[in-house]
């Protein structure tokens, strides 16, 4: 609560302040929803009051205008009114089926200069929603793959999965462009994370002036990196080492010292994870596990990336009863038969906690855990 008499513009207003009305007056007297087709729910209220939701697929990273446009249609339809989930969607309500009819009709009217949707209404239910993403190269610093890139090419890819039902439960998709993992990756039915194979460099013209040395030790979870000496143009210069066969290239160096850069254009890329789920329904929640260990990063498309994501969703949507997630499906067939119906390779690179000496350092665990 701000101070008594204090103007400050820090933190956000109360959430209650943003409510449409109809949603205040049934705060927790809600009685039941439903999905009344891909994209369009309906809340009702013990007290009869109803709610319709039309939820639109939105991009992560937004231009002013494009924000500007959204406001537009929640004044025209939704008496200003709107929300943005937690996937990135935004989602129009109005308190009548018949607005919701003009609603969608202008949506659907709206289109970029192409002709594609700039509004798609989908995303609920059984089906493939907004993909959660990081940063990526556009902002930050550790990133082993891009976001927004292979984000765009996966949901093109599977974007008719945004506006229908067939799949048998909802499929999660994540991506996280480093093992810091901004992203829910951990607990999605498919997660793509990027991951660097190579050790930093060491920019020793640099490190003794841009890093503070005992911080840059002091971050590497696998005692890695030690205090050194190294002579530069006749100069003693304090700097780092890096013990490489100890390093699992997880950038947390680099956060600290700008002067170890681990981007790396060959080393660099993605693994695929599939089964993690934050719901309860069927089963506990579950980590996702690796499947695929290594896909570089094909820009500006990632073929190989959607071929294998679209892959796997399309023997699901085959195989798995209905309301079975991606992980309850595959806990029951088993691992071994998962990789037997999708065709991809399983290596010792997938085994959890693998101690081959050679990938000592490198654990593809399930939580990576390190
Ligand atoms: Fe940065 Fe890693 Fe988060 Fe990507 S996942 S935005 S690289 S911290
Ligand atoms: Fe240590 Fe990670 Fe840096 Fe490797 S990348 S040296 S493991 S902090």
């Amino acid at each position: 609560k701000p101070m008594e008499g204090r103007i400050t513009d820090i933190g956000p207003r109360e959430f209650t302040e943003f409510l449409p009305p109809v949603i205040k007056a049934n705060k927790g007297k809600w009685a039941y929803h439903e999905i009344l087709e891909p994209g369009v729910l309906v809340h009702v209220g013990e007290s009869g009051d109803k709610v319709f939701t039309v939820r639109v697929g939105a991009a992560r990273l937004m231009s002013v205008t494009h924000i500007r446009e959204i406001c537009e249609i929640a004044d025209k339809h939704c008496d200003g009114y709107l929300r943005f989930t937690t996937r990135n969607n935004v989602e129009f309500m109005t308190d009548s089926e018949d607005k919701v009819a003009a609603l969608k009709a202008d949506l659907a009217a709206r289109k970029f200069d192409g002709g594609s949707s700039k509004f798609p209404v989908g995303g609920t239910g059984a089906g493939v929603s907004n993909i959660v993403h990081t940063q990526g190269w556009v902002h930050c610093h550790t990133p082993a793959t891009d976001a927004s890139g292979p984000v765009k090419a996966v949901m093109d890819t599977v974007f008719s999965d945004f506006q229908n039902h067939r799949l048998p439960a909802p499929v999660r998709i994540s991506l996280a462009c480093c093992l810091n993992m901004c992203g829910a990756v951990h607990c999605s039915d498919i997660g793509i994370v990027g991951i660097h194979r190579k050790p930093p460099m060491i920019d020793h013209e640099w490190t003794d002036q841009l890093c503070e040395i005992p911080l840059a030790v002091a971050s590497c979870p696998t005692a890695a990196v030690r205090p050194s000496k190294v002579e530069l143009e006749g100069k003693k210069i304090n700097t780092i080492a890096i013990k490489n066969e100890r390093c699992m290239y997880c950038g947390n160096c680099y956060t600290m010292c700008p002067a170890l850069p681990i981007s790396d254009g060959e080393g660099d890329g993605v693994v695929i994870m599939v089964g993690g789920k934050v719901s309860n329904r069927i089963s506990q929640p579950k980590f996702s596990k690796v499947v695929v260990a290594y896909i570089p990063n094909e820009t500006p498309r990632w073929p190989t990336l959607t071929e294998k994501i679209k892959h796997i969703i399309d023997i699901y949507a085959d195989h798995a009863m209905k309301y079975e997630r991606l992980g309850d499906w595959i806990e029951r067939i088993g691992w071994e038969k998962f990789f037997e119906l999708t065709g991809l390779e399983f290596t010792q690179h997938l085994i959890d906690d693998f101690r081959d000496h050679a990938y000592y350092t490198w654990r593809q665990t399930t939580q990576f855990k390190f």
